[in-house]
């Protein structure tokens, strides 16, 4: 695992991963200019030696090959010259020719002392004498032996110039008195051979400086070559080398910019066309810029997926406390904010702290602000109320300066209909052994902000389950007395028979209906009618004991149902309920009223195993009850139901 970790680091190392997109292009821009550079030392270095090789062989070495050349067509012109004194006896043709080889034996001189010490060289044609070309030579340098050559061939010209002349008076001599004496002849001839041998001798020393000056030519051409060839070879390697490594590092960059960029991208097209995997991430090859986005990006996508999930749980979570719970989840779960308040405000503007397994119940403000939820900052002006931005910014907080609160809105259909509290301890809390300071307030005020967002995400949900639990409460309760209608009985009865019959206990149901109620709305007229309806339902709902249903089930009939109901339970009820109401006065504008209530009760399932039919025995009685006088209660008997009476 280690060597391939140290592995994607030295790559990475090499293919400037981990460096800045700016640095990344600088780098790959000096390395493109690097091989240029390299590019051309190697051809101005092989241009440079090229240019003086040919310099040296056009400026020294071939010069020196034409002196030379010239040197042995000379010696030879003089040899042939004096193969003519032998041959020819005009004394004229004699002289000719004895001139010209002084004159080539002489110009040998001079062009030696050219190649020995570097000059003019001047060759002039055999037959008129006159200047054909006219050269620079450079002295012979750089060739062993040559001086000695030199040397040799200038001690061989002194001695033929010497033999010359003797060739030549001793022939001029001869010539004059009518032929050579015999020894004359001899000495002659023994001179000829002489030149011969010693013109033998210096051609063949001239030949060896020739081919001496030809082998340097070959050195400095086969040099060039050389060169060249080399030059090549590594002209085609550091080519090959540089676009190779441009080709790796162009992949390698356009591959570290592009594939994360067309990650997102996608992922971008995807969100604002509606179809995005939230959960696919971009992989961080590197850590540059490109990292940098491709990390917030993550956490963006992390974010709106969160966010999501988050609205999609609580839009099919039945109830609001269900929804708070979940909030109270997030913030702390998830955004690691403790002990989060939420209060919640009712539409008679009182506000109350909705407990939840993450959320502290006590209160840290003003009591007061439960009765009247006005006094709370965040919920009279709808906007966070933050200690972190502005000390002691609210009244009403009381828990000293040693904590932080921030108190976020929550707008529900355009006014506040809760308020979310944080508290922070300013001081240093012990973690461990070391104290380490818990408060990072930058952190703090971005998980404010994510609160926020989550807390818009909830408030439309929050509205929704309010509409519809206000609406769904209208339907079944009765606007009048608050109490439960007979619609809700209706819903809620097979829930009641399923749980009777699971605890195998009774119902008492009680039908109450009051006495002469029409009188009330004839004599004191609807509104004091309306009044006594009320106090009715007040007194019958006060009578009755948590855990019994009050039902308005008619105009003035109540239905009261006594939930497991043991024998004497319901006696005890009806009998308060009538006492009650007999000793109520209500008041109204035309007078103290004051009615009674006749009750009629039967026990389910005891009398009858349909429920609709115990409530018609319930009715019964009642009735019963009113044909005995009024004011009294009745339990039903069997002798009270005739088919043929109702
Ligand atoms: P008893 O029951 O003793 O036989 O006499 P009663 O006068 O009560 O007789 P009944 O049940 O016939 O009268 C019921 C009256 O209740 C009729 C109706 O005008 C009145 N009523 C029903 N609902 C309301 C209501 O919501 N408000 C008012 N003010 N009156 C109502
Ligand atoms: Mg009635
Ligand atoms: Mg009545």
């Amino acid at each position: 695992m280690k060597w391939k970790e140290l592995l994607k680091r030295f790559i990475n190392l090499l293919t400037f991963t981990d460096i800045p997109i700016g640095k990344k292009l600088f780098i790959f821009a000096g390395g493109g200019i690097s091989w240029f550079i390299i590019i051309a030392s190697v051809g101005l270095g092989a241009v440079t030696y090229v240019n003086d090789s040919s310099r040296s062989l056009t400026d020294q070495v071939v010069p020196q090959i034409k002196a030379s050349q010239k040197l042995i067509i000379n010696i030879r012109g003089a040899n042939v010259s004096v193969h003519n004194i032998v041959i020819h006896d005009e004394p004229d043709v004699v002289n000719r020719n004895y001139k010209r080889a002084g004159f080539l034996l002489n110009n040998i001189d001079s062009t030696l002392i050219s190649l020995q010490q570097g000059g003019k060289i001047e060759d002039y044609s055999d037959l008129t004498g006159e200047l054909i070309e006219e050269f620079q030579v450079e002295p012979i340098t750089d060739l062993i032996k040559a001086e000695t050559y030199i040397n040799s061939v200038l001690e061989k010209n002194h001695k033929l110039r010497n033999i010359l002349q003797e060739m030549a008076e001793l022939k001029l001599q001869g010539v004059s008195h009518g032929g050579l004496t015999p020894e004359e002849r001899e000495k002659f001839m023994n001179r000829l051979s002489e030149y011969d041998s010693l013109t033998i001798q210096a051609v063949m020393a001239l030949g060896k400086l020739t081919s001496g000056i030809s082998f340097l030519q070959n050195h400095y051409t086969g040099n060039i070559k050389n060169v060249l060839r080399q030059s090549m070879v590594v002209f085609v390697i550091i080519g090959v080398l540089a676009v190779l490594l441009l080709i790796v590092f162009s992949y390698f960059l356009r591959n570290s910019i592009t594939s994360p960029l067309n990650a997102i991208t996608d992922q971008i097209k995807g969100l604002s066309e509606g179809e995005v995997d939230l959960t696919k991430q971009i992989i961080i090859g590197s850590r540059d810029e490109i990292a940098e986005l491709s990390a917030s990006f993550n956490t963006l996508m992390n974010t709106i997926h969160d966010m999501n999930t988050f609205k999609k749980v609580i839009e099919e979570d039945d109830t609001l406390s269900d929804v708070y719970f979940r909030m109270a989840e997030v913030f702390y779960e998830q955004l690691g904010l403790d002990d989060p308040v939420i209060y919640e405000i009712s539409n008679r503007n009182a506000m109350k702290i909705i407990e939840t397994p993450y959320t502290k119940s006590e209160i840290s403000c003003n009591k007061g602000i439960l009765v009247d939820s006005n006094l709370c900052r965040a919920r009279k002006t709808g906007h966070t109320i933050s200690s972190l931005t502005h000390n002691k910014i609210c009244k009403q907080y009381l828990m000293g300066p040693e904590k932080y609160h921030v108190c976020l809105p929550v707008i529900v259909g355009g006014t506040t209909g809760g308020v979310i509290q944080f508290q922070f301890d300013k001081s240093l809390k012990k973690d461990g052994e070391k104290q380490t300071p818990i408060l990072d307030i930058a952190c703090i005020k971005k998980q404010i902000l994510k609160a926020e967002q989550y807390i818009r995400e909830s408030s439309s949900v929050i509205e929704t389950k309010r509409l519809t639990s206000a609406l769904r409460e209208s339907s079944i309760r009765d606007q009048m007395t608050g109490l439960y209608n007979r619609r809700f009985l209706e819903e809620y009865v097979d829930t009641l028979i399923a749980s009777v019959s699971r605890n195998e206990g009774q119902l008492g149901l009680l039908m109450c209906d009051l006495d002469y109620f029409k009188e009330v709305n004839d004599k004191h007229g609807h509104d004091a009618g309306d009044a006594v309806l009320k106090e009715t339902a007040n007194v019958i709902v006060k009578s009755a004991r948590g855990a019994d249903l009050v039902i308005r089930f008619g105009g003035e009939e109540f239905l009261v149902i006594v939930k497991g109901a043991k024998p004497g339970d319901v006696d005890t009820v009806t009998e308060r309920i009538r006492r009650n109401i007999e000793a109520t006065k209500v008041k109204t504008a035309g007078g103290i009223i004051q009615k009674t209530i006749s009750i009629g009760f039967c026990e389910f399932p005891k009398d009858t195993q349909n429920f609709w039919e115990a409530i018609k025995y319930a009715d019964i009685a009642m009735y019963k009850a009113k044909e005995a006088g009024r004011n009294r209660v009745l339990q039903f008997s069997k002798d009270m139901w005739t088919a043929n009476a109702y």
